[in-house]
C-alpha cells in the first residue's frame, strides 16, 4: 500500500481577487477548467486535456491551480513530484496511481455540486470533479534516457504517469458509461507546474495530455508590480484616506526592474512587519510612561503611608 504525502483535499482559500496580475492566464484557464463543468453536455465526447504552467520560481503557478479549484469550488489535490518517488522497486509507479485513485474518489465525494461548503457560496459549485496538481513536474517526467537511471525506473515513472493521463483524460467527457449509468465517470483536472518544461519528456505534452501550456513571467512594468502589491495588501487595514496606489508607487522608485510575486510578497510582509513594528513600539512607549505614572503614584501612595 501506498503511503503518499498528499497535502489537501479541502478546498483552498486563494481566490482570483488574491492574485495580481495575470489576467489572461486566468481566463484561458478558467475556460479549459470551468466551461467544460459548466457545459457538459457540449463537451462530451471531445478530448480533456491537462493544463502545464510553467515559469520562474514564485510567479504564482501554484496559487493559480489553488484559485481555479476554489473558484470551481473542487477539491484540490496538491502533490510535488519528488515526493512520489520511492526507494523500492515499483514503489513510484504505485505512488502515481494511489494520486490519481485519491484525486478520483475526491472527486466523486465531491459528486453533488454544493455540498463542498467549507466558505464556498452555494450555487456555484460544481460536482463530481477534482483538480490535481503536480509541483515541480519536471521531476517526475524528464526525459526518458536521459535521467542518469540506467534501470529503467523513470521510464517505469514516465508510462505510468501517462497511462493514468489518458486514463483520466483522454477518453473524452464522461465516457461512454454516462450514458448509461446515471453517475459520470469522476473528473480529474490535472495541472503541472515546472520551471524547466524543457527538461520534461515530450510525449508528456502530447495532445491529450499537457497540451495547454500557459507561461506566468515575473512582473516587469511598475504596473504590473502595483497589481500584484494591490493584490497582497488587499486585506491590511489602512487608516482612512491613505491612497495605496499613490504610497506603493512611491515605494517602487526605487524597485530593480523584474520583480517575482514571490519577491513582492516578501516586500509586502515587509512593509506590514514594519508598521506592526511602528505600532509595538508605540504601544511600548506609552506603557512605559503609564508604568512610570503608576510608579510616581505608587511612591507618593508609600510617601503617605510611611508619614
Ligand atoms: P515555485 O515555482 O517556486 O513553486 P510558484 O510559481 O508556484 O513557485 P507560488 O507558490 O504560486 O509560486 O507563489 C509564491 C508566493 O508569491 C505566493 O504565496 C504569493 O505570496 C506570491 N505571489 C506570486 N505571484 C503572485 C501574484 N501574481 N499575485 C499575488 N501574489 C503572488
Amino acid at each position: 500500500s501506498s503511503t503518499v504525502p498528499l497535502s489537501s483535499t479541502a478546498l483552498p482559500n486563494v481566490r482570483w481577487e488574491d492574485i495580481g496580475g495575470l489576467s489572461s492566464v486566468r481566463h484561458e484557464i478558467m475556460d479549459a477548467v470551468e466551461l467544460p463543468l459548466k457545459y457538459p453536455e457540449l463537451f462530451k465526447g471531445s478530448r480533456r486535456s491537462g493544463i502545464l504552467l510553467f515559469g520562474p520560481p514564485g510567479t504564482g503557478k501554484t496559487l493559480v491551480a489553488k484559485a481555479v479549484a476554489r473558484e470551481c469550488g473542487l477539491p484540490f489535490l496538491s502533490i510535488k513530484g519528488p515526493e512520489l518517488l520511492g526507494s523500492y522497486v515499483g514503489e513510484s509507479e504505485a505512488n502515481i496511481r494511489a494520486v490519481f485513485e485519491a484525486a478520483r474518489s475526491a472527486a466523486m465525494s465531491a459528486a453533488k455540486p454544493h455540498t463542498l461548503n467549507s466558505g464556498f457560496e452555494s450555487g456555484q459549485g460544481y460536482g463530481g470533479a477534482s483538480v490535481l496538481f503536480f509541483d515541480e513536474l519536471d521531476s517526475l517526467a524528464p526525459r526518458r534516457g536521459e535521467t542518469g537511471h540506467g534501470d529503467g525506473v523513470m521510464e517505469r515513472v514516465v508510462a505510468t504517469l501517462l497511462g493514468e493521463l489518458d486514463n483520466g483524460l483522454g477518453g473524452g467527457g464522461d465516457t461512454a458509461n454516462s450514458s448509461k449509468s446515471s453517475s459520470p465517470a469522476p473528473h480529474v483536472i490535472v495541472i503541472g507546474a515546472t520551471n524547466r518544461p524543457d527538461l520534461l519528456d515530450p510525449s508528456l505534452l502530447r495532445p491529450g495530455r499537457f497540451d495547454r501550456l500557459l507561461y506566468l513571467g515575473p512582473a516587469k512594468t511598475k504596473e504590473a508590480c502595483l497589481q500584484i502589491l494591490l493584490a497582497q495588501t488587499r486585506k491590511f487595514k489602512f487608516q482612512d484616506g491613505f491612497d495605496r496606489s499613490e504610497v506603493l508607487s512611491e515605494a517602487m522608485q526605487s524597485f530593480p526592474p523584474t520583480l517575482s510575486g514571490a519577491d513582492l510578497s516578501a516586500v509586502a510582509s515587509g512593509a506590514l512587519m514594519r508598521a506592526l513594528k511602528r505600532i509595538c513600539d508605540d504601544v511600548e512607549e506609552e506603557a512605559r510612561r503609564i508604568n512610570s505614572i503608576e510608579r510616581v503614584d505608587d511612591k507618593s501612595i508609600d510617601a503617605v503611608d510611611v508619614n
